[in-house]
């Protein structure tokens, strides 16, 4: 199956009917842009770059400086030869901690992690946007920011950005003046509270696998309650259709780079809502663009509308493979 599905690696992503479906990789080093060209990635839709800060352990234990961090940067650019490559910044803290106990803090999911950690630690964060901006010179980046959840820290973040921008200027070294600017999704008050992202923002990536965790109160990482962590429990469905109904209302491109993105099972159901940008681990690209190829949105639409006014999770649950053994 494996061998067929290569095929499809140079195939456009476009429904049966026409629509066209953007397909982006997840990555975690510079190196993974190959893994994400050979399986025909468009673009980068999430640079990990916390796991430049990581040891083998998983607990961050090393800080690049700005020079390495921009070496690294400018490769994945350099790799994906003018496709767009998004860049989170270091999404540190809860699943990914920090190395030194005297860091670590008693709920670390609902702790200093993310933009927090960077909003506390402005010459990290400087660092980090520079080196950023310097690899913008060398082809399409777009900025991604990790658990905004206040309006505050988006102004706070945009004006870190603009420092940033004003050292590169004083010392004359080029970057994307024009550079995307988004927020990842991924705590329900966010979502609830979307126009103070739409209004300030470029672009919003919803991260499926914290809202799960924060909405339905399940630790992403506790193996004793993983049997309640459920990506179609009727909430989610509610927060992701809104997300994407409200994301094109406002005219601000959206996608999904959490695990959901690359489960091929949930393609249909994704598409019905309306995304049209999924960005996931290389590996699940070409099972998922078979999907959209075999999907017919005239058809799937009113299906999937079913699908969300359903609320019970097994229903859902029913439903949802119906639409993937249906033709759609
Ligand atoms: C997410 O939360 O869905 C996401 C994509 O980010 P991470 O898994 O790195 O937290
Ligand atoms: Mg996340």
């Amino acid at each position: 199956a494996r061998k067929k599905l290569s095929k499809l690696k140079k195939t456009p992503a476009v429904t049966i009917d026409g629509t066209p479906v953007t397909l982006l990789a997840n990555i975690e080093f510079p190196d993974d842009c190959k893994a994400a060209l050979e399986n025909g990635a468009v673009g980068i839709g999430l640079f990990r770059s916390e796991f430049l800060f990581m040891g083998r352990n998983g607990n961050i234990s090393r800080i690049p400086g700005e020079e390495e961090q921009f070496e690294a940067y400018k490769k994945a650019v350099t790799l994906m030869k003018g496709r767009p490559v998004t860049i989170r910044t270091i999404d540190i803290g809860a699943d990914k901690p920090l190395g030194t106990p005297e860091t670590s803090t008693l709920n670390p999911a609902l702790g200093k992690r993310a933009i927090r950690y960077c909003l506390a630690e402005p010459e990290l964060f400087l660092a980090q946007l520079r080196a950023i901006l310097r690899a913008s010179a060398f082809g399409p980046v777009k900025l991604l920011i990790p658990m905004l959840v206040h309006a505050f820290e988006i102004d706070q973040t945009l004006a870190f950005i603009e420092e940033a921008k004003a050292q590169l200027r004083e010392a004359k070294i080029k970057f994307d003046e024009k550079i995307q600017i988004g927020a990842m999704v991924e705590v329900p008050a966010a979502i609830l509270g979307l126009p103070m992202f739409t209004s300030r923002l470029d672009f919003i990536s919803i991260g499926t696998n914290d809202l799960i965790q924060y909405a339905l109160a399940i630790d992403r990482v506790d193996p004793e309650v993983a049997h309640l962590y459920n990506p179609l429990h009727p909430a989610i469905l509610t927060m992701l259709s809104m997300t994407i109904w409200a994301a094109d209302k406002a005219n601000i491109p959206v996608s999904i780079c959490g695990e959901m993105a690359g489960d091929a099972h949930l393609t249909r159901l994704l598409l019905g809502m309306g995304l049209r940008e999924f960005s996931m681990h290389p590996a699940q690209l070409l099972n998922v663009k078979q999907e959209i190829l075999s999907s017919n949105m005239k058809l799937l639409k009113p299906k999937v509308d079913k699908v969300l006014s359903l609320v019970e999770e097994a229903a859902i649950e029913e439903a949802v493979q119906q639409l993937q053994l249906e033709k759609t």
